[in-house]
């Protein structure tokens, strides 16, 4: 079976036409044009879709279903993106427009559960029961797959880890909350603390890298790896916090494992082995085996193969309520 996958994302969407195992077949990035309406931005997502499927010499009609990954709130059982903010979309009936054109089963969830169910069934989570992914970038989004089940929450807004509370009436977060664990644990914020060092220690290397051009999160891993003390503190307090939500979700899911994905993953064990110990020895049944958390394998192309695993999943759960009803 193949399935036509979307990314959709704020500054483009990533299309794909992917089989059931995963295997990408053909593919296309193309900008998002946000200010364009989402009827515009859904017929361009069509009319490239024509020419992705004859470019592999294809038919419309070897393709079984369509997945979406939207970045916001995407509820798959009425088909509406419910609140899109980085495009601009409120309540867009999605899976209405694309019926018109393509009359098959159209799933849709939120991008970083998409990610999750790409880890679980062929990433860095492959073969385990319960596993969570967690993406670190500008926010911190997350996603859980149950029983090998994605969870999806019972309107879509499963997952939304970000905006768990880790510091009651800590720093405010864009959602209107305070204390959320994305405005402790993203790389912005691993950004703004360390900007923040290095404006008070002008000797240190971080100012030295901050001189040129505003700090990555790169440059702050790479000052704290060379040992620089002030990189090293923002390093510390930063996994710490990570490390307080990582206890959190494990002594709630008890995961086998936990992927941590986005650019800061680069970091690979120097930021992994943080996360790691402290979580486990926080956790209340620590004499369980320690959950491994270790980094996620698909970068770009996790939205595209995590939809086509959501299209592969829904269509197998919808023929077994088929044969239980016959
Ligand atoms: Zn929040």
């Amino acid at each position: 079976m193949y399935f036509l996958c979307y990314d959709v994302g704020g500054i483009d969407i990533k299309m794909g036409i992917v089989s059931e195992n995963g295997e990408i077949i053909g593919k296309k990035i193309f900008p998002t044009d946000a200010t364009r309406t989402p009827i515009e931005i859904i017929s361009d997502m069509l009319h490239r879709a024509r020419l992705l499927i004859n470019e592999v010499n294809m038919q419309k009609s070897d393709i079984s279903a369509i997945g979406i990954g939207l970045p916001g709130l995407a509820d798959n059982n009425s088909g509406t993106a419910i609140f899109c903010p980085n495009i601009f979309w409120h309540d867009v009936p999605i899976r209405d427009y694309i019926k018109m054109e393509y009359d098959m089963p159209i799933f849709m969830l939120n991008d970083a559960t998409i990610a999750a169910i790409a880890e679980h069934k062929t990433g860095a989570c492959k073969g385990a029961r319960n596993s969570i992914t967690i993406t670190l970038g500008t926010g911190l989004g997350g996603g859980f797959v149950i029983d090998d089940k994605v969870y999806e929450g019972s309107f879509g807004g499963g997952g939304e880890i970000g905006h768990m509370t880790i510091v009651p009436n800590g720093k405010p977060c864009n959602c209107g909350n305070k204390g959320c664990f994305e405005v402790y644990g993203s790389v912005s914020a691993l950004i703004k603390s360390a900007t923040n060092a290095a404006t008070i220690h002008t000797d240190s290397m971080l100012a030295a890298c901050m001189k040129d051009a505003p700090l990555t999160g790169k440059d702050i891993i790479d000052c704290a790896k060379a040992g620089d003390a002030t990189a090293l503190d923002v390093f510390r307090l930063y996994t710490y916090y990570l490390s307080v939500g990582i206890t959190s979700l494990i002594n709630i899911f008890d995961p086998d494992i936990i992927a941590i994905g986005g650019g800061l993953a680069n970091a690979g064990d120097f930021l992994l082995s943080q996360i790691s110990i402290e979580p486990n020895k926080r956790r209340v049944f620590n004499m369980l085996p320690p959950v491994k958390i270790v980094r996620a394998m698909h970068s770009n192309d996790a939205g595209i193969i995590g939809a086509a695993m959501l299209c592969a999943q829904k269509l197998h759960d919808n023929s077994n309520k088929l044969s239980q009803c016959n």
